[in-house]
């Protein structure tokens, strides 16, 4: 089935060039991938706990998120996937990786609404698309759940965030997102393509929640370990 899905998209694999089946990335590559473990993975931070259940973080202060999954830990080669697919060069990665995250949530889960992280416009405006809407995409087609537009969520320019602390971070984002209205959603799935702090999906979630939205569950392609 897999292989029907994804017969019609590329024959070469982004990692390794060879010639194949079909799919963004040849089943060899795909084996040899990072994949993210959940049973040893705090189910609302998704970092890696020694013991089943909630980290010690999330019992103290629980977070806006109720589950967060994850696809692979961000460890080579999934930056070169990740970057393919924010800078565009590679597209074609973001139905392949679409379908897996959509493999990677509990078959029995269901969402009124799949929400991207969207991109505050200036930046959409210069990059031509949003990298996160165009992984959600494929995952609310298959799951049968609508796919929320920007139009709903208003996101104010915020300081780049790479190099600065998970404080600080959270500080900048704070109030980030607004909500257009009161929203008619109880439960939705936020889809990213990095987890890094958490604080830009925690950022969303507070303002989802603050329009009327009951919980919130995060799905990203990639978790970066503990700071
Ligand atoms: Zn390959
Ligand atoms: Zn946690």
């Amino acid at each position: 089935m897999r292989e029907g899905r994804d017969a019609v998209l590329r024959a070469e694999c982004f990692l390794c060039g060879r010639e194949h089946g079909g799919g963004a990335v040849c089943e060899a590559c795909s084996a040899d991938l990072p994949w993210w473990d959940s049973s040893h993975a705090c189910p609302r931070c998704a970092l890696p706990v020694a013991s089943a259940g909630e980290c010690g973080a999330c019992l103290r202060v629980p977070p806006p998120i109720e589950r967060c999954h994850a696809l692979f830990d961000y460890a080579f080669p999934v930056p070169q996937l990740v970057q393919g697919l924010k800078y565009g060069q590679a597209l074609e990665l973001a139905p392949w990786l679409g379908l897996r995250l959509c493999d990677r949530l509990p078959v029995e889960a269901s969402w009124d609404a799949v929400i991207p992280v969207p991109l505050h416009p200036a930046r959409l405006r210069e990059r031509g698309f949003n990298q996160a809407v165009e992984l959600a995409r494929p995952l609310a087609r298959t799951r049968a759940a609508p796919l929320a537009g920007d139009e709903l969520l208003r996101v104010r320019a915020t300081p780049a965030q790479a190099g600065l602390s998970a404080r600080v971070r959270r500080g900048n984002l704070r109030g980030a997102f607004q909500a257009a209205g009161r929203l008619p959603w109880r439960h939705v799935l936020v889809v990213d393509d990095v987890m890094t702090t958490g604080a830009t999906l925690m950022a969303l979630a507070d303002a989802l929640k603050a329009a009327g939205v009951a919980r919130v569950d995060a799905v990203v392609v990639a978790r970066t370990p503990a700071p």
